[in-house]
This record gives C-alpha cells, structure tokens and sequence, in this order.
C-alpha cells in the first residue's frame, strides 16, 4: 500500500515524485519505457525556456533531472507494463501480475507523436522513416525526401531538410497550412520544396529501404507513387490516456479534465502535465502541475 502511485515518469511524474518524496509520501512512480523523460528524449533542439537551466537538447536537460532526483524519496519502476486501472479503488495491476493500491493516483502520461496508420509507417522506422529533422539532416543529405503534415512542426522540418535535400515535398490534407506565417513564407519562397495541400499519402512503399510513397491528390484521377529515400510525419500529437478513457471525464480529444488542483472528475486521482490538456504544453507547466498535486495530496493525508 503507498500512498501514492504516479504514472508516467516525464518531466510532469518526476516534478510529482520529487515533491511528493519530500512532503514525506509514500510514493512509487511507474514508467513504461526502459528510461525516464518522456518526450525530452525526443527533443533535439537547444531548451532554452526553462528558467534556471540551459541545455544543448532534452537529453541534457533529462541527465539533470535524474541527477537531481536520484537521492528524493520515491521508488521508480521502469519497464513496468500496466495491465488495467481501477482509479475508484486506486488499485494498478501490472501485466506480470502484481497489484500496486493507493490512496491517490497522480495521472502523468504525457503524450505521444500521432501516427498515420498506414502500410510501411513502421517497417521503415530506421530504414528511410526520418524521426527528426535536427537530428538526422545530414544523414538524409542528397536525397528526396516527403514531409507529411501542415503545422508548425511539419513546416519547420521541411525547411530544415531543404537546407541539404535537392527535393522536399509537404503533403498536407488542408486547403490551407496552419503553420505559422515566418515558416509558409519560408516554403514557399524555398525552391526545394514543393507543396501539395489537399492531398493524403496512402503507402509508403520500399524494399530493404524507404523507395516511395503513394500520393493521393484532390483533382488527381487516380494516386501515384513518388520516389523518395526518406518520409517525416508531423501530424500532431494525442494524449495517453486509453488506460483510464471509460473511468474519468476527458474531453473530445481525450485530454484528461482537471479542476485547478489538477484533480479529474475522480477523487483523488490527478492528471498533471501534457495529458491534462493545459494551456502551455511545456516543461515548465509539467513541474508546475506534478507539484500542485503533490501538495495537495499531502494537504489532505494532513502531511
Ligand atoms: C520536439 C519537441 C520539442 C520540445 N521543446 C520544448 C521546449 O523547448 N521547451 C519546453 O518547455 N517544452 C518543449 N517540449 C514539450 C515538453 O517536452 C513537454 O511539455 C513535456 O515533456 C511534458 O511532460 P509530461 O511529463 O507531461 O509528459 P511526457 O514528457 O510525454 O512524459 C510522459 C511519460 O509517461 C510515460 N507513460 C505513458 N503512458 C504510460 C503508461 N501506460 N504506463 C507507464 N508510463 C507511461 C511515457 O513513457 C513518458 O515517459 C517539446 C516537445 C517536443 C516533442
């Protein structure tokens, strides 16, 4: 029995677990992957924005955390698959048998990138799929390459691809780009690359390598296949949360809903960070959020 399990060990279960360790609660944090982080692992641009700490990408910024959090007072379990929730009862049983009960729940499982779901998506994951731009350009140098999505994330990728492609082509399912205005003026300007807005990528297609993707355009009678050696997807986001979606009250995109103690629609059961739907998703908001439940948690055990 704890008194606390967090799900989820990114920046918003972490920042829950260091407070909840030094306001003397009994707390185990539970995440699913081999390391803790969440999507500071992904991020491969500098972090600037997060008072106090510069760091060269998420990685660093990950390394300061666990440094920092080594020594509090919580247990961490990593690798731990979570068969089923029963939040009323505050009861966790995890695929390997066992069953974890609580007196609170503190909800921080973040989000992940939204897939397609089509042929070829994760066969060619290290095989032609690009994961990031910043990261992996210079690998993709002298090839053409397929952006598909047309928010901020895809427009940015896009330009920074054309910086070493000899082709980039966004494919977007809009009339129009939701991106920003500094980044369309970019593509359009940029001779590399060429946009199709109205259009969907049905396959993409290769052998031991990524060789081309099936396009289907508005107008075009029927789709057509487009060699390129490489495909980014950037088509947003969407919120873990099909653990626990028939047991709280989330919204039509499946954020979890929360009062402003970051408490859902079931008693003492928190959602704190990206998976609570706030208005900045940043580091930031998650340590600000995984503390907020913290201490009202120990408000109410009267710690
Ligand atoms: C490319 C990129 C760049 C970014 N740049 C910045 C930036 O410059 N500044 C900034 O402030 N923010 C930035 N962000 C946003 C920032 O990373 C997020 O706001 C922050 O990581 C949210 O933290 P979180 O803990 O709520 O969720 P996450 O980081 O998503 O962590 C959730 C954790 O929960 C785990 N989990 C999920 N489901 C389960 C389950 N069923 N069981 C156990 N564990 C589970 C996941 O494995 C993960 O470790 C960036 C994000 C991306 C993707």
């Amino acid at each position: 029995m704890h008194d606390v399990l967090i799900i989820g060990a990114g920046p918003a279960g972490l920042s829950a677990a260091l407070w909840c360790g030094e306001l003397g609660l009994d707390t185990l944090v539970l995440e699913q992957n081999e390391e803790v982080g969440g999507q500071l692992l992904s991020v491969h641009n500098p972090i600037e924005n997060y008072l106090g700490v510069r760091a060269v990408n998420g990685r660093e910024l990950r390394d300061l955390f666990v440094e920092q959090t080594k020594d509090c007072d919580f247990d961490l379990w990593t690798n731990v698959e979570i068969a089923s929730v029963d939040l009323k009862a505050k009861r966790v049983i995890l695929r390997s048998g066992e069953e974890l009960q609580s007196i609170a729940v503190i909800i921080a499982t973040g989000l992940r990138r939204r897939k397609l779901g089509i042929p070829g998506e994760d066969e060619f994951v290290g095989r032609g799929m690009i994961e990031s731009a910043t990261r992996d350009r210079d690998q993709f140098a002298g090839n053409d390459v397929c952006v598909i999505g047309g928010g901020d994330a895809a427009a940015e990728n896009a330009l920074l691809l054309a910086e070493v492609c000899p082709t980039v082509t966004l494919v977007h399912r809009g009339k129009r780009l939701r991106a920003r205005r500094e980044f369309t003026e970019g593509l359009h300007t940029n001779h590399c690359i060429t946009v199709f807005p109205e259009s969907r990528v049905h396959r993409i297609i290769g052998n031991e390598h990524l060789e081309a993707v099936e396009i289907e355009r508005a107008g075009a009678i029927k789709p057509f296949q487009m060699a390129v050696q490489g495909v980014i997807v950037r088509i947003g986001f969407e919120p873990n949360t099909e653990l626990f979606r028939d047991q709280l009250e989330i919204d039509e995109q499946g954020y979890a809903i929360i009062t402003s103690q970051q408490e859902t629609s079931v008693k003492n059961v928190f959602a704190v960070g990206d998976v609570a739907n706030p208005l900045s998703p940043t580091i930031s908001s998650a340590a600000g959020t995984g503390a907020t439940a913290a201490r009202v948690i120990a408000a109410r055990l009267g710690r």
